[in-house]
Parts: structure tokens; C-alpha cells; sequence
């Protein structure tokens, strides 16, 4: 599916196609919920697909019965064999040695790395061997909400794409057309997701807006200076540590924003007013101190570690970094 805010995407993806300029290996990258992981598999059905029409896949040639089927043998798809979990380097090394079979029929081979960044070290060393040396006729596209997690090496030798969330306007008309039940808080779920309107529907549940007012409410308090840094309890982080500090990524984003007068990029309307009090407060290079340690911990997520002391840990280095002074 690609959704009107990916339409520069797609039209770029099919321009480079067109003039036989695609690259062995493109990431796609941008927050969760802005539908990258869809434009890469349906890019994918389309350079698969024999007879393609007006920039899609037909839906009834061989290729498209296969890839719809889930069976066509040029087509991989790769993730953690659990979700939350690591890519491990055996599934990278299988597809690397599926890679050296010649293709079946179409004229290209694609994979789909997703998330990119749950490969551990060896995943991606082992795909760095590939991506040095391409196989013909191959794309691996990586998607990744995390581009700052991965490897430089990876990094350098992919092409780039990236997703950005769509107007405030545009989002909020989508989701109402989507969803009209949820039109009253459409504007609080929007925020929560940082603007990516696909995450609005996910984090629709009441226990994730209460966390998210708890962590926030903590979160001014330290930051104004009110209150030492207090324990998120573990069930509370039930559903793990990642979308929370994704969260705090963005206040720490918008409070920087408001920090550079760059006002009408704000993600998190709903909280603007307390944050901006916030930003009154804390100086900048504390902020961005704090997002790099923020960086730190989302490469950590796929680890077993416990998501409360990663909780308390992120809330004392905000209270050192909210208190920094030039
Ligand atoms: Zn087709």
C-alpha cells in the first residue's frame, strides 16, 4: 500500500527503476508508522511483477500470483524470528547463500531487512561482506526507524530514502477518514506517535496515553527541578522500553526546536505548553547530550535488559542533563 505522504517516495523508487539506476542496496529510514517497510514490499512486487501497468504490479501474471502467494523464490523477507528480538547471523547467512543460486525467473532478487537495525554486530558484518561485493541483479532494501544504530560501514555502501511524517493537516484528515471514532482524541494519539499516522491506530489504547502522562509528568518534574527521579514500575513497561523512550526522543526534539525558534516543527502539540516552560529552563547542550545518551539506549532495546532499570537510568541522566548550565 503506499499512503499519500510516501507518493515522493514511490515516485522516486520507480524513476530510478525506469532509468536502470537502482542500487544494490537502498535504506529506507524515518520514524515507525509512516508505512516504509509497506513501500519496500510493494516496491518489490512491482520490479518483481512481468508485466507491470501505470506504475503497479499487475496481480495476474506469474510473478504476481507468486509474490502474493508468498512464495516467489527472488523474494525474501527478513525479521526477527521473534518480535522485539535480534536478526540473527544465521538468517543473514542464509539469504547471502540464496543469493549465490541463480535467480528463478524475474530479473531481479530483493530482500527486505526489517528492522535493519536488529541485526546484531555479526548479522551485520555478515551482510557487510555482501553489500561489498554485490550479487548481481540483487536489492537488499534495510528499513530502520533507528538509522543512527546502524553500523557506519552499512550505512555507507546503501542508498538512501528517507520517510517523513506527513502536515499535521494531512495526518489528521487521514486518520479521521480512517478511524472517525477516534476523531476526538485524534490530535493526543497523533502526538504519541510522533506525527506518524500509522502509530496513531497502535498506541490507540488507554493504558499506553496513561503511560505516556505518567512519564511525561516525571519527565517536566525533573526537568523543572520539582522532584528527584522516581521509579516507572516494570509492569508499567510491559510492552517494553522502545516506543516510551521514543517518546522522550521527541519532547528532548521539540524542546531543542523550541530551544532554535523552529516552532512549526513540532511534533508533540499537545504538550507544547508545558514544554515550553521546559525549555525555559534547560540549556542546549544538555539537551543534546541527552539525545545522544537517548541513542544509546535505543540501541541497547533488543537486549534482555530490564526495562525498568533502563527507565531509571534514562530519568537520572535527564535530571544531570536538565541541570547542566553553560
Ligand atoms: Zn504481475
Amino acid at each position: 500500500m503506499i499512503y499519500p505522504w510516501t507518493h515522493s517516495q514511490w515516485h522516486g523508487l520507480i524513476q530510478r527503476a525506469s532509468d536502470d539506476r537502482l542500487p544494490h542496496a537502498l535504506i529506507f529510514s524515518g520514524l515507525d508508522g509512516l508505512g516504509k517497510y509497506s513501500t519496500a514490499k510493494h516496491f518489490a512486487h512491482f520490479l518483481l511483477c512481468e508485466t507491470p501497468d501505470n506504475e503497479q504490479a499487475c496481480n495476474q501474471c506469474r510473478s504476481c500470483i507468486q509474490f502474493n502467494a508468498g512464495t516467489h523464490p527472488d523474494y525474501t523477507s527478513i525479521e526477527p524470528e521473534e518480535p522485539g528480538k535480534q536478526i540473527k547471523v544465521d538468517q543473514i547467512r542464509t539469504l547471502i547463500d540464496g543469493f549465490s543460486l541463480a535467480q528463478h525467473y524475474s530479473k531481479h532478487r530483493i530482500a527486505i531487512i526489517s528492522p535493519a537495525d536488529a541485526m546484531n554486530l555479526s548479522s551485520a558484518n555478515s551482510l557487510l561482506k555482501s553489500l561489498e561485493e554485490p550479487p548481481a541483479k540483487t536489492l537488499i532494501i534495510l528499513v530502520t526507524s533507528n538509522l543512527a544504530v546502524l553500523p557506519a560501514t552499512i550505512k555507507s555502501r546503501c542508498q538512501h530514502i528517507h520517510f517523513t511524517p506527513p502536515s499535521h493537516d494531512m495526518a489528521l484528515s487521514w486518520l479521521n477518514s480512517k478511524h472517525p471514532e477516534l476523531a476526538s482524541h485524534s490530535n493526543t494519539l497523533l502526538a504519541m506517535a510522533n506525527g506518524a499516522p500509522l502509530n496513531a491506530f497502535s498506541q490507540a489504547n488507554s493504558e499506553q496515553v496513561e503511560l505516556r502522562e505518567l512519564i511525561f509528568t516525571h519527565f517536566c518534574a525533573i526537568g523543572l527541578g520539582q522532584q528527584s527521579p522516581l521509579s516507572i514500575e516494570n509492569r508499567q513497561l510491559k510492552q517494553g522500553i522502545a516506543t516510551p523512550i521514543q517518546w522522550i526522543y521527541s519532547w528532548v526534539s521539540d524542546l531543542i526546536k523550541m530551544k532554535l525558534q523552529q516552532l512549526q516543527s513540532i511534533v508533540n502539540s499537545d504538550k507544547a505548553d508545558q514544554l515550553q516552560i521546559l525549555a525555559k529552563k534547560v540549556e542546549l547542550d544538555g539537551l543534546f547530550a541527552y539525545l545522544d545518551q537517548l541513542i544509546d539506549a535505543l540501541r541497547l532495546r533488543h537486549a534482555p535488559l530490564n526495562s525498568q532499570m533502563v527507565m531509571d537510568e534514562l530519568m537520572l541522566e535527564w535530571q544531570q542533563a536538565s541541570t547542566k548550565t553553560n
